[in-house]
């Protein structure tokens, strides 16, 4: 299916906090919330999907590997482009009574978070999908096991010239979809660094580095070790 006349104008009104962190919960578990005076900002978080899911993967890469500082990177993700909304496609409701996990308040407020333990999962799985599409991770026994699913609701208008609109409600949505996409497209924008595996975003067919930097430093490296096999013909 081609994603793009599926979603010609996709506009997703979402909340980002300038700061958050993470907090144990009386109830158990850890929160991904916003910060003490923390303040708002709403956009459009289906406006760049290239960076949004280029930035989602490497977070995915570094929890993966098992980067030291998960909070941080989480915190950091969540400062650019807010929570996922992990129970928004679900259409739950949420609550004004304070006694409740942050999971359950309004969404996007800032006494919304979501379990980091869940958050974190959101990323590992798509980096995981990614590796298989790479070919890198093979998915026995059960290849449905690296498959992604989720909810979504649509609506099909009235009158004259209908149309299939689909609801997207999350951050994990848009992620989600606009991976979906790329991911299936001919040329695949989403790259891995040849020097610092980093995924990236670059629409051009041979880009292999994920900037200038990385190009420049995987250049010198190849150069030394050529000099230094320099006596070996099989390296020239
Ligand atoms: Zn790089």
């Amino acid at each position: 299916m081609d994603f793009k006349p599926m979603f010609p104008s996709l506009n997703v009104l979402w909340t980002r906090w300038s700061a958050y962190h993470i907090k144990p919960h009386q109830w158990g578990g850890e929160y991904l919330i916003p910060a003490e005076g923390a303040t708002d900002l709403t956009y459009n978080c289906a406006e760049q999907p290239g960076p949004l899911v280029a930035d989602a993967l490497e977070l995915g890469r570094q929890l993966h590997m098992g980067a030291p500082d998960k909070n941080r990177l989480c915190s950091a993700f969540a400062a650019r482009y807010g929570l996922l909304g992990l129970n928004a496609e679900k259409g739950e409701g949420s609550t004004e009574d304070p006694n409740v996990p942050p999971c359950y308040r309004p969404l996007n407020s800032w006494e919304y978070g979501e379990d980091v333990s869940f958050f974190q999962s959101s990323f590992v799985m798509l980096y995981q999908h990614f590796l298989t599409v790479q070919g890198e991770l093979v998915p026995t026994p059960n290849p449905k096991v690296m498959d992604l699913s989720g909810l979504l609701s649509y609506r099909l208008t009235s009158g004259p010239n209908p149309q299939l609109v689909w609801e997207v409600r999350s951050l994990e949505s848009v992620i989600r979809f606009a991976y979906a996409s790329m991911i299936s497209a001919e040329l695949v924008p989403l790259k891995v660094c040849k020097n610092c595996g980093k995924v990236y975003y670059n629409t051009h067919a041979k880009s292999e580095f994920c900037g200038t930097k990385c190009r420049n430093y995987y250049n010198v490296k190849v150069f030394r070790e050529r000099t230094k096999n320099n006596d070996n013909p099989l390296a020239t």
